[in-house]
């Protein structure tokens, strides 16, 4: 099998002295070494953190936007790196950014999610950075393809990189979603079911997209065992030139790590059961499709108000016909057997059927009036 060319080593044998779970911290943009180093001063001040990161070269999805300082930025990282002596890390798209990293002594790179779908560019750094050992990060790529992380693992591994890690940005996604970055927790749980032993750290700031909601993504990320949190901290995030609505002051990163619970961070290694662990995932797996039913039936619910209106018969063969071809397609694809999923579903249906009709919308109103009253 290919997955069993991927043996990525544990933290603890990357030599740097890394706990579990790891926090790496640090502005979206190396904007000015002011900046840059106000910000990990302010970190180091937290103490927490023991990875600095900051974006050289950004890639930015339309032009005319900030761009990144470039090669000049490496000196303020060496600078952090002296001064405070957090590791530091940054964002690599080419071989001659990979290059000059190791020339400045960088101590881990991170391949960014508009790089990692791209088996050309990721090709060029792998080869770029052979025999070097350095220590990389790799993002999930844009788009919800297990397949394309993968492949970016496998290109660096196959190039004789062995500290590598996944870093899990969230996906983007048609449906409105309250993240900018929809998790999706089933694909990194994938990617880990079949790599058990390569650590995968968590950025809630890209899938969170506000700091309001970077500490649940966060916190659920930790219940799921993850190795670790990348979160971006501005000095001053309103001023940022890049992702400014997400990022958080050193201050506002120290009392967002309070109010996390570290639950892996115990003896024996940090790890749980792994019992424990699966049962964790199947939860959260349950909890998503609760919610995508609940989304689904509230849709149902509309198309019948619309149908109603426009005095359209709510059963609709044809239509329903059609769905079912297509999540039996799918299902296939998924190695899911056939007769589970007519019987998922049929229930499916029958319940966007009884919601459909008068009584069921009806029933739904009276339950959320009795959920308001209950609420004043
Ligand atoms: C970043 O980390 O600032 C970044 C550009 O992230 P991503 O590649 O995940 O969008
Ligand atoms: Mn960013």
């Amino acid at each position: 099998m290919q997955s069993a060319e991927l043996a990525p080593l544990p933290f603890d044998s990357w030599g740097l002295g890394l706990k579990r779970p790891l926090l790496v911290a640090g502005p979206c943009s190396a904007e000015s070494e002011d900046q840059v180093m106000a910000a990990a001063h302010g970190i180091k001040a937290d103490g927490r953190a023991q990875v600095f990161r900051a974006g050289l070269w950004k890639p930015r999805t339309r032009p005319g936007q900030f761009e990144g300082v470039g090669d000049a930025g490496l000196a303020w990282l060496q600078r952090v790196k002296h001064e405070t002596g957090l590791l530091v890390t940054t964002e690599v798209a080419t071989p001659a950014h990979a290059e000059a990293c190791l020339a400045a002594g960088i101590d881990m790179l991170w391949i960014g999610a508009r790089t990692t779908p791209n088996p050309f560019s990721v090709q060029a750094i792998a080869d770029a950075l052979q025999g070097s050992d350095v220590p990389v990060l790799v993002k999930n790529p844009i788009n919800p393809d297990l397949h394309l992380w993968t492949g970016a693992l496998e290109r660096l591994h196959r190039a004789g990189l062995r500290r590598l890690a996944a870093v899990h940005r969230g996906f983007s996604w048609f449906e409105r979603t309250p993240y900018r970055n929809s998790p999706m927790w089933e694909f990194p749980i994938r990617l880990k079911a079949a790599h058990p032993g390569l650590e995968m750290i968590f950025d809630p700031s890209h899938v969170a997209g506000h700091p309001d909601r970077i500490g649940l993504v966060a916190q659920q990320a930790l219940d799921l065992g993850f190795s670790g949190l990348m979160i971006e901290v501005h000095p001053n995030p309103a001023e940022a030139r890049s992702d400014a609505e997400q990022q958080v002051t050193p201050g506002a990163f120290s009392t967002l790590l309070d109010s996390l619970m570290f639950r892996s961070a115990l003896p024996t290694s940090g790890m749980r059961s792994s019992l424990e662990e699966l049962r964790d995932l199947i939860d959260q797996l349950d909890e998503d499709m609760a919610q995508k039913l609940s989304a689904r039936m509230d849709i149902a619910e509309r198309i019948g108000d619309y149908k109603r209106a426009h005095q359209v018969a709510i059963l609709q063969p044809e239509r329903w016909e059609r769905i079912l071809q297509r999540q039996l397609r799918l299902a296939r694809h998924l190695g899911l057997s056939e007769a589970f999923v007519r019987e998922f579903m049929d229930a499916i249906h029958r319940e966007s059927i009884r919601r459909q009709t008068f009584e069921g919308a009806q029933e739904a109103s009276v339950g959320s009036e009795e959920h308001s009253s209950k609420g004043t």
